[in-house]
C-alpha cells in the first residue's frame, strides 16, 4: 500500500453521503483529543492532513480519505468533548448509530484510546459498538511517549480488562508523536485488506 498516494475524498454529514463502493473501510473511532489526527496523519507520514488540534468535538462529519486508490480510511467524529452542545450530541449519536447499522460501511475498526488512562464510560460503548458489529477491530492505545516504560504493561491490561477485550482483539501501544507501533498498525490493516 503505497501511503504517500492519499486524498481527502469528502466529509459525509449524512449516512446518505457515505462512499459504498468496492473499497474496504477501516474506522477511526476515538475520544476528541485522544490524537486521532495525529495517528492518521502518522500511519500517512503527514503533518497536517488530518486535522489536527481542530476545535475539539465541533464537527459530526465523517471524513473519509482515499489511500492508494485501494482502501477508504475513515475518521469517525470524536466523541465525549464536554463542552458539546445536547444537540450536536444528539446528531453525533444518530449518525454513528446509523452507521454502524450498515455492514458494508465497515472493514476494521480502530478504535484509539489514551494509553495513560482507564478508558472512560464512552470508550467502553464504542467498544461494544464495534463489538456489535461483528466485523475485527483492534484497540490502539497512544501517547506511550507520555509515560513510563514501568506503566506500559499494567496499563495495556487495564485497557484490555476495561473495554473486555477477548483474545482475538489486538491492543497495540501506539505514539503518534514517536511513530512507535506504526509498522504493527500498517500490518494489521494490510491483512485486512487484502484478505
Ligand atoms: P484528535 O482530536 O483525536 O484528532 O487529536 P489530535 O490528533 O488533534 O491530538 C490532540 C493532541 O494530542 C495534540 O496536541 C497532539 O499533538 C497530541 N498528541 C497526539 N498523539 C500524541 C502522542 O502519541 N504523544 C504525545 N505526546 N502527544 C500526542
Amino acid at each position: 500500500l503505497n501511503t504517500q498516494n492519499a486524498e481527502f475524498v469528502l466529509s459525509a454529514a449524512r449516512l446518505a453521503d457515505c462512499p459504498r463502493d468496492s473499497l474496504p473501510q477501516i474506522a477511526f473511532a476515538g475520544r476528541s483529543n485522544v490524537g486521532k489526527s495525529s495517528v492518521i496523519n502518522r500511519l500517512l507520514n503527514r503533518k497536517n492532513f488530518a486535522r489536527v488540534g481542530s476545535a475539539p468535538g465541533k464537527t459530526t462529519h465523517i471524513n473519509y480519505f482515499r489511500i492508494d486508490r485501494k482502501v477508504y480510511f475513515v475518521d469517525l467524529p470524536g466523541y465525549g468533548y464536554a463542552k458539546v452542545s445536547k444537540q450536536e450530541r444528539a446528531r453525533w449519536g444518530r449518525l454513528i448509530e446509523q452507521w454502524f447499522a450498515d455492514a458494508s460501511l465497515l472493514t476494521l475498526g480502530i478504535l484509539l484510546v489514551d494509553l495513560r488512562h482507564k478508558p472512560t464510560a464512552d470508550d467502553c460503548v464504542m467498544a461494544q459498538w464495534f463489538k456489535d458489529s461483528g466485523k475485527p477491530f483492534v484497540v490502539v492505545a497512544n501517547k506511550q511517549d507520555k509515560i513510563k516504560k514501568s506503566e506500559w504493561e499494567p496499563n495495556l491490561a487495564r485497557i484490555r480488562e476495561t473495554l473486555a477485550l477477548d483474545a482475538q482483539t489486538p491492543v497495540i501501544s501506539f505514539s503518534a508523536e514517536k511513530g512507535l507501533g506504526k509498522e504493527e498498525l500498517l500490518g494489521v490493516i494490510l491483512d485486512h485488506i487484502s484478505a
